[in-house]
Formats: C-alpha cells, structure tokens, sequence
C-alpha cells in the first residue's frame, strides 16, 4: 500500500496553524484519497466537498497549502512531497504478485492441487 506522506514539521508549522484542524482534516483525507487514484495531488471540486466542504477547501488555500484551480485544488508541492505515480504504480504491482504467491503457496501447494488459472501452478513453483 502506497502511503501519503505528511511532513514531521507539520504540526506546529505556521500554514498547520493558520488553516486548523477541521481544515487539516481535509487535507490528509484528501491527500491519501489522491495517493490511492494516483491524481497527483489533484482533488476534483466534488471529491473535496465529500471530504470537507469549500468552507475548509477556501482555509487550505489562504493558508498556501492548496491552490484552486478550475475545477478543483492542487497540494502545495505534491511532487516534491510525494512519490511519484509510477513508482506507486511499481510498488503496488510488486504487492500484488507476492500477494498472489503467497495464496498460492496457501491454498494449491498448502492443499495438494493444482489451479489450471494459477499462474504459479503452471510454472511448478
Ligand atoms: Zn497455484
């Protein structure tokens, strides 16, 4: 799983501060939301007003930590902050095939059989 990282400066730092903790609120859930879609720091207009509402949207941007764009915010310096999307991309794949070995391991060798739509069965691993 990938994570949403939030800096160890970030609780007593002035921008933390200046939008508060309904508006940082917003901020993580809408910061793991875009980690999980992979937008890149992009949070759609409706997906904030799920998260939060424009009230707390509107303290992000004074406070500099989003900007508003046409149809909805960026975070402040995703890029630099965050790993990117195709190394999110890779980490997930990686999880995903240990994942399927694994309950290969469990349930065709842990069980004796042999699934004809298990990749592993068919490479005798
Ligand atoms: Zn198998």
């Amino acid at each position: 799983m990938p994570w949403f990282r939030v800096d160890d400066n970030l609780a007593f730092h002035h921008k933390t501060l200046a939008a508060g903790n309904a508006a940082m609120g917003l901020w993580v859930r809408a910061g793991a939301w875009s980690q999980q879609m992979l937008t890149g720091g992009f949070v759609p207009d409706a997906v904030a007003q799920q998260l939060g509402g424009k009230a707390l949207a509107k303290r992000l941007v004074d406070a500099a930590l989003w900007e508003r764009l046409p149809t909805g915010y960026a975070f402040h310096e995703w890029s630099q902050r965050q790993p990117d999307a195709g190394k999110v991309k890779e980490a997930r794949a990686a999880e995903s095939a240990a994942g399927s070995l694994g309950a290969h391991r469990r349930w065709h060798i842990g069980r004796r059989i042999t699934d004809p739509d298990c990749p592993f069965c068919k490479e005798g691993k």
